[in-house]
């Protein structure tokens, strides 16, 4: 069961300020680089290779926050030297992963153009209100991963802090999330969570980092395409040179030329369109689905007048709300129909797991009730 925040319903206006890379309606924000930098020759090359595919910003991380110990934490403050020479060298805008105060420091003693707050920092709020006070007063813009865990809330609340210190030029990654169940994805999407996001604060730009949604190289050309077909601003994408031998994420990392071939193949889309034969035949499919959406909810209400009954047989029984045989022989047959009807059953696990919870609760309220 996902403890997911569900914020207020109003939507949020920050008074932004635009990020200062060139924008154009065919072009998403890009960001590249290796996920750590490890050698001066690594990050030279990879900024060398790079550069000319027209980045906003060229990354690499030098603190690296692991999950676990006795992994490559990154290169540390030597680091430093070697992207500002990418820099002077190959004319590309430096950003990199900021997890304490200290860190804010160094970065700006290097004149970085931006920094991003990682999924673990993001987690935290007295740690991104110690970055947010180390960076008042500036103003290079910041990227905010959303936190590992899928809290909506958490996400606002980090980017909301960096505004309340001043910070007008903010931007929203959207990184994929840890959960407990299965997926093909080292974190999955969730890309609902985007468009919460996306309502709650319609004027930030959010951008994708597909590499950590894959884990794997060969998915992160769909994932990055999936977030565009979504209308969402920009990319980051791990990129090294032998990415094999990368120190951190190899499984995910891409090839400076494999990058080029990804973005050239990135299909761009408009927010809408005026043709009216467009219009007319989107306007008559909408319509369908508002009619299966009133079937849908008349179904789900029925289905839980009946749990109501079950709760009353239960009640009167005594027994158990959750009975798990019958729950696991629900899931494999709506798994198995789900299957023969072309639906992915990840979908339908989840949506299954949505109506069981609610099921379980009515089940508890109606047994625990007084009269
Ligand atoms: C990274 O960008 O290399 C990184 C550590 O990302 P995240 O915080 O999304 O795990
Ligand atoms: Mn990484």
């Amino acid at each position: 069961m996902r403890a997911r925040e569900r914020p207020s319903a109003a939507v949020n206006t920050l008074d932004l300020e635009p990020l200062p890379v060139p924008r154009s309606p065919d072009r998403p924000i890009l960001i590249a680089g290796p996920c750590s930098a490890e050698t001066e020759a690594q990050v030279l090359a990879t900024a060398r290779a790079i550069a000319p595919l027209g980045l906003a910003y060229f990354r690499a991380g030098i603190w690296k926050p692991r999950t676990r110990p006795n992994h490559f934490e990154g290169i540390g403050d030597e680091g430093l030297k070697w992207l500002t020479r990418a820099r002077a060298e190959h004319g590309v805008r430096l950003i990199t992963e900021v997890a304490r105060p200290r860190h804010v420091e160094e970065v700006l003693a290097h004149n970085f153009d931006a920094v991003w707050i990682g999924a673990r920092t993001a987690v935290s709020p007295f740690a991104v209100q110690e970055i947010a006070d180390a960076l008042a007063g500036v103003d290079i813009p910041v990227f905010v991963k959303n936190p590992i865990n899928p809290d909506v809330g958490l996400w606002i609340g980090a980017i909301e802090r960096l505004h309340a210190a001043g910070i007008r030029k903010l931007a929203a990654i959207h990184r994929g999330f840890s959960t407990a169940d299965r997926s093909r994805f080292r974190n999955k999407p969730m890309w609902e969570l985007a468009v919460q996001l996306r309502r709650h604060l319609p004027e930030l730009p959010i951008l994708n980092d597909p590499s950590h949604i894959a884990g794997s190289r060969d998915l992160v050309a769909d994932v990055a395409q999936r977030a565009l077909d979504m209308g969402l601003d920009g990319l980051m994408i791990e990129t090294h040179p032998t990415p094999d031998e990368a120190w951190s994420d190899a499984a995910q990392q891409v090839t400076p030329a494999r990058l080029a071939e990804i973005v050239a193949g990135l299909k761009i889309r408009v927010p809408s369109a005026h043709d009216a034969a467009f219009l007319d035949s989107l306007s008559d499919l909408r319509d369908e689905i508002d009619a299966v959406d009133a079937n849908l909810l008349n179904a789900l209400a029925q289905r839980m007048r009946i749990i109501e009954d079950v709760a009353r047989l239960k009640r009167a029984e005594n027994v158990t709300s959750l009975q798990i045989e019958r729950w696991e022989e629900i899931l494999r047959d709506r798994l198995e129909r789900a299957v023969e009807l072309g639906l992915d059953p990840e979908y339908v696990q989840d949506v299954y797991g949505a109506i069981h919870e609610a099921a379980l609760r009515r089940l508890s309220d109606v047994m625990n009730r007084r009269s």
